[in-house]
Formats: structure tokens, C-alpha cells, sequence
């Protein structure tokens, strides 16, 4: 638990949140600020910043919970499909640094967008510089 940390104190119960599901390292509430009814955030109980800095059990369990919920939350409101992600980290939005997944039920025709959105433009990278991207990747993981 880390101290000042929102999340942490909405699993600890010390804060209120509208929970939707717990079990023993995973955690679902309402966000107080949702894109649309039923936007979920997952996190794990124990408190870390980003993706990466979750062991991989931890992984694997937040995931589990999105896989589990994401038909509950769909039926529940009606939604027609869901948008999940993570902001990972303050440049791509993140602003609380407990690391949660959002749940964001879509409607046919309500007029959001798809994660894509998330970047201003396309980039245009030609097949070698695709290439070279995957060996710097492939090779960062050795
Ligand atoms: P992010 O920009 O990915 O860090 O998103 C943080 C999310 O947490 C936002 O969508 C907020 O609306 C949501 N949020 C902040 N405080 C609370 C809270 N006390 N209970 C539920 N959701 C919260
Ligand atoms: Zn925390």
C-alpha cells in the first residue's frame, strides 16, 4: 500500500468506491468520472505504477478480472462493445500511478472513437523502418 495513493485506499476500504468485483489480488470499482455508464477500472491490490512494473502473477490476474468482467459489465448496461486500456504512465495520460485498466462500454452510434485516437497522427514508417523497429524490440527482450 502506498501512502497518498487513492486507489490503495479504495481497496483497503478506506476511501468509498462502488465496487464491482474483488477476489485476492484483483480489484474493480466504478471511475467517479465516467466516459459511460459502467466505465470499470481493474487494478491489482498491491500498489504499482505501470504495466511493467507488476511481477507477472500480478499480470496475469488483472487481466483475468478484465476477461471475467468485461461480458458482466456489457450485459449489465446493454452496451453493443468495449473499449480497454491502460494510460501507461503521465505522458500517455495517466494521471493516478496506481496501475488500472478502464472498461469503457461503447453504443452503437454514441459518437466515441476507437483507441487509436489516442495519437494525434499516423505515422508513416516504411517496411525497413518497421523492420528495424521489431529488431530493436525483439532484441530489447534478450
Ligand atoms: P488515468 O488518467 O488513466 O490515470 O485515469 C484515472 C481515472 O481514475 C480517471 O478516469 C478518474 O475519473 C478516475 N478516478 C479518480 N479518482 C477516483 C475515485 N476516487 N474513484 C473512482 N475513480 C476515480
Ligand atoms: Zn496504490
Amino acid at each position: 500500500m502506498s501512502e497518498d495513493c487513492i486507489f490503495c485506499a479504495i481497496v483497503s476500504g478506506d476511501q468509498p468506491g462502488h465496487v464491482v468485483y474483488e477476489d485476492d489480488s484483483t480489484v474493480a470499482f466504478l471511475d467517479a468520472n465516467p466516459l459511460a455508464p459502467g466505465h470499470t477500472l481493474v487494478v491489482p491490490r498491491d500498489h504499482h505504477e505501470r504495466v511493467q512494473d507488476m511481477p507477472d502473477d500480478v499480470a496475469r490476474d488483472v487481466f483475468r478480472t478484465i476477461h471475467r468482467l468485461v461480458p458482466r459489465i456489457e450485459d449489465a448496461v446493454d452496451a453493443d462493445a468495449t473499449n480497454v486500456g491502460f494510460n501507461n504512465g503521465e505522458t500517455a495520460g495517466q494521471v493516478v500511478p496506481h496501475v488500472h485498466g478502464h472498461v469503457v462500454p461503447r453504443f452503437e452510434g454514441d459518437g466515441g472513437r476507437p483507441i487509436h485516437a489516442v495519437a494525434a497522427s499516423q505515422e508513416d514508417l516504411d517496411d525497413d523502418e518497421l523492420a528495424a523497429i521489431a529488431e530493436d524490440v525483439r532484441s530489447a527482450g534478450e
